[in-house]
């Protein structure tokens, strides 16, 4: 098949005039490893004027969308296209509102398909960091945001980050995880997704790393109000600000989601070319989520 690449909005919008288009293209994705049929395993299908397939032996028929993250679309897929375009090549993509206002979509229908986008966009956790990598803990929301540090304060939600650096200091993948404290327990999970053993991992001060320290190559120096991490802390002042300004609040149920996305933009943004094409890859691949599952308080 031939894949969408780069980022220009004109020559998208050409090669997905209609539904039919994205339709072609998710048939195209979906089945390049061939067809096999839900209902009785068989391979051999007929392909339909819909791009979807019927299977030659029980006659079950499937769409390009059906089980996918697309699956049951209610606004049609050329939107639904256009909407992944947005969340993956831009900078820092658009609330649900401003989606709505933009495609013609109920907010609340924009907002949950986001969500889904989001489910698309978090990480496989199959490539840790393994280089320099700077590790630091803050919260989101309330209405603090000068102070800083480890509030216990149960309003602002808590998260843990780590920042993998080029031996020249630029950042080269970043990731965030939601925590319910800065317990050592907590803040291990990061180390435990994203980060090897080998990896060189520095830290302030904080005690709650200390016993992690055991398994993991971590030094602790003094954080000196963040000179001693500016590119991590420029990564979460990023984050903070974008939840902040483009979305203004955040629900705790939802707030990894954000997060997801977020380190999706950044970690892929030496690969922009096909940035596109990859997001709606991980939609196909992965299972539908019906709206049930979607909506956290
Ligand atoms: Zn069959």
């Amino acid at each position: 098949m031939e894949i969408f690449k780069g980022q220009n909005l004109l020559e998208f919008a050409e090669c997905f005039k209609t539904d039919e288009d994205c339709k072609k293209y998710l048939s195209d994705l979906k089945w390049k490893e061939g067809f096999l049929c839900r209902k009785c395993g068989h391979t051999a299908s007929q392909i339909r004027k819909d791009f979807s397939r019927t299977c030659n032996i029980c006659s079950h028929t499937e769409s390009s969308s059906a089980n996918t993250l697309f699956h049951k679309c209610k606004f049609g897929l050329r939107k639904a296209f256009f909407i992944c375009f947005e969340m993956a090549t831009t900078t820092k993509s658009l609330s649900a509102l401003q989606m709505s206002v933009r495609y013609g979509v109920q907010e609340n229908t924009a907002r949950l398909f986001m969500h889904k986008v989001r489910e698309a966009m978090k990480s496989s956790e199959n490539h840790p960091m393994d280089g320099i990598v700077h590790v630091d803990e803050f919260v989101v929301g309330g209405y603090e945001e000068t102070k800083q540090g480890r509030s216990y304060d149960s309003k602002k939600k808590k998260a843990v980050c780590a920042l993998e650096l080029t031996d020249d200091g630029k950042v080269k993948r970043f990731y965030i995880l939601k925590i319910k404290d800065f317990s050592s327990k907590s803040l291990r999970q990061i180390f435990d997704k994203h980060i090897e053993k080998e990896a060189r991992i520095t830290t302030d001060k904080w005690k709650g790393y200390a016993p992690i320290s055991e398994e993991y190559n971590i030094t602790q120096i003094l954080s000196k109000n963040g000179s001693n991490f500016k590119a991590l802390h420029t990564m979460i002042h990023q984050v903070k600000t974008w939840i902040r300004t483009t979305h203004s609040w955040v629900s705790d149920g939802n707030i990894q989601r954000y997060f997801n996305e977020f380190c999706y933009r950044i970690n892929r943004s030496q690969n922009k070319e096909s940035i596109f094409h990859n997001l709606i890859d991980k939609m196909v691949k992965t299972d539908k989520i019906n709206q049930k599952e979607l909506v956290c308080s």
